[in-house]
């Protein structure tokens, strides 16, 4: 009798899977095991929305009919895009000039008339110092200047860098010493502009005269 049973129920379950039913099955099979033939690219331009409007569609229909690498590709992107670094944004300042000497009476006797160094002081929203100074010599003028960070660690100081313009062109670049300290030799007279930069901040010094 077992043997009966047994021939009974392999008879029945030879009939009851319909050739629609084992195709069914199959299909379900390849959805779970095959490679997507679709490639990345149109994956992102899908997500991008830069597809044209046929590709879009097919996109849309392939996606609806469910295919499982389509899917975990959709969500691995999603989850890129969701952690994305977010750009640090630079506190950006202009400094103001805070004194000069050629405009502030000196007291007499400070300095001869004949050394005097004009020295002029910026300040941007109490938070950066720039002191500039130049020295005439037989290979130019050397500008000498020194950057002060309020609340500032050293190692903050010591990343900036100091970029000179003339005129809006690039005249030199010049990273700042352990205590902020700065020279550009060989400048000629004109009119400069000054850019104070690290990681935190974008100072800019426009227009001051070198003569
Ligand atoms: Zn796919």
């Amino acid at each position: 009798m077992n043997h009966d049973k047994s021939d009974s129920e392999n008879n029945k379950s030879d009939l009851t899977i319909t050739p629609e039913g084992s195709w069914e099955r199959r299909q379900g099979a390849a959805k779970m095991t095959d490679e997507c033939q679709i490639k990345l690219k149109q994956v992102v331009g899908y997500l991008t929305e830069n597809l044209d409007t046929s590709q879009t569609q097919f996109m849309e229909n392939h996606i609806e009919a469910g295919c499982g690498p389509c899917e975990a590709r959709i969500e691995s992107l999603l989850d890129l895009a969701a952690t994305e670094v977010p750009i640090p944004v630079k506190n950006e300042m202009v400094a103001q000039p805070l004194f000069d000497t050629q405009l502030q009476p000196q007291p007499v006797g400070v300095r001869g008339g004949a050394t005097l160094t004009r020295r002029r002081l910026y300040e941007a929203e109490n938070k950066v110092c720039v002191d500039i100074e130049h020295q005439h010599s037989d290979d130019g003028i050397q500008l000498e200047g020194q950057i002060l960070i309020r609340g500032g660690n050293l190692d903050e100081v010591s990343h900036t860098v100091v970029t000179l313009f003339r005129e809006g062109l690039l005249v030199a670049t010049s990273e700042v010493d352990f205590v902020g300290d700065f020279q550009v030799p060989g400048i000629q007279p004109g009119m400069y502009d000054l850019e104070i930069t690290n990681a935190d901040m974008n100072v800019t010094l426009q227009g001051f005269d070198i003569e």
